[in-house]
């Protein structure tokens, strides 16, 4: 008898604790609740870690293992796994939950207008981009670019997204953001043109598909530039800055980290 009062009352105290824990969380995450458009947001952060584990994977543990060589290239790296993470998985849901219930039609386009909007969203952002980026290269503002700059004689597919959190909003969401309130998508050209941009970021920056044999690439000028004087460097970096948007190759971006590098004592 008084061992079962003693096993009721312990039992009691354990669900007291159990109820009091639960009210300190809160209610658990119940992923019904999510809105599907946050639900997709989250899928395509997913689809956009796995194809940077991917890459680095197939493409890059050499640079990987250079960038660790020492302990401030290993401190780079832990700060890439992170903005990779906080980027994709905090930022990257809400805002796609955000521009799709705002500005994406809900109703399914024909294929052609799907396409053209899918087209329009790329342009709007890869212009945003641009003049973001630009921007980000003036004095006043390269404190939000100089992180991924860091990553400047080894560069690996990671590196795409390791970005501060105001160069992600700015120059990797908004353009979004604003593509979708220009162009008015379906969601399935909005998701076409996410995978573009997204691939595209990550293939720019996988060392092993530059490509700097073909003489009349400008990127070629620009490295031969960059390896003779310093005077030639500063030139090298003008006219890497002027590229337009679509001249921008693996070799072109890969030159522009270098190229900043020359300026730096960087890892
Ligand atoms: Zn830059
Ligand atoms: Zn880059």
């Amino acid at each position: 008898m008084f061992r079962a009062n003693l096993f009721t009352q312990r039992f009691s105290i354990h669900k007291r604790a159990a109820r009091r824990k639960v009210a300190l969380r809160g209610p658990p995450m119940d992923i019904q609740t999510m809105s599907p458009e946050l639900i997709t947001g989250f899928q395509v952060a997913t689809l956009t870690l796995t194809l940077t584990f991917l890459l680095e994977l197939s493409c890059s543990i050499p640079e990987v293992f250079q960038l660790r060589s020492n302990p401030k290239g290993k401190r780079l790296y832990r700060a890439c796994i992170t903005a990779n993470l906080v980027n994709n998985l905090l930022i990257g849901p809400p805002t796609y939950a955000l521009a799709t219930n705002f500005f994406v039609s809900h109703r399914e386009y024909s294929a052609a207008r799907s396409i053209a909007s899918a087209l329009g969203l790329i342009v709007t952002h890869a212009l945003g981009y641009h003049y973001a980026h630009r921007q980000m290269h003036e004095p006043s503002m390269y404190w939000a670019h100089k992180f991924h700059h860091a990553f400047a004689k080894h560069v690996t597919p990671s590196s795409a997204n390791a970005v501060s959190v105001v160069e992600y909003v700015y120059a990797y969401m908004l353009p979004f953001v604003a593509g979708c309130a220009v162009c008015a998508p379906d969601e399935r050209a909005l998701l076409a043109a996410v995978a573009v941009v997204s691939v595209n970021n990550l293939l720019i920056h996988t060392p092993r598909l530059e490509v700097t044999t073909n003489r009349f690439n400008p990127s070629a000028i620009l490295i031969v530039l960059n390896r003779t004087y310093n005077v030639n460097q500063s030139i090298a970096q003008e006219i890497s800055k002027m590229l337009p948007w679509w001249a921008v190759s693996t070799a072109d971006h890969m030159m522009h980290h270098r190229v900043q590098a020359s300026y730096r004592t960087l890892v």
